[in-house]
């Protein structure tokens, strides 16, 4: 048997976590389901109505059978995805090299996962603090 430490796919089955949009289109693979999730109240997390769980880039896997649609605000420096076929937010992705994390629209999880996972809210539209 040969040495799994050589196999870089070998690594222990964990079941991954799916998030996906409404239609199927775009699919988001997280190593594990959020233990903390973030509700925002900035102008337009709002009207999102989104709830986000924050991951390293690198442990996020996306798939997308067409491009999505994206929007920036403010200082430009995060892309909002949503699918272009159901319109759901998906996720936002950092414009810059070098930025670490990414945003998942938890809302798009099993809702079990959702009720699982402790929430805290930012206030972001106020002190900037959390709550
Ligand atoms: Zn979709």
């Amino acid at each position: 048997m040969r040495a799994l430490e050589n196999q870089p796919h070998a690594v222990p089955a964990m079941p991954d976590i799916l998030a996906t949009c409404h239609c199927g289109a775009v699919t988001l693979r997280l190593p594990a389901a959020p233990a903390r999730i973030t509700q925002c109240n900035c102008s337009l997390c709002r009207r999102y109505g989104v709830l986000w769980a924050y991951y390293p880039i690198a442990e996020i896997g996306i798939a997308a059978t067409s491009p999505t649609d994206t929007y920036a605000w403010n200082g430009r420096h995060v892309d909002f995805h949503r699918c272009a076929t159901c319109g759901c937010l998906t996720h936002w992705h950092p414009r810059k090299a070098g930025r670490e994390t990414l945003g998942i629209n938890a809302r798009l999880l099993d809702p079990a996962l959702l009720a699982a996972a402790e929430i805290h809210y930012k206030d972001t539209a106020g002190t900037g603090l959390f709550h």
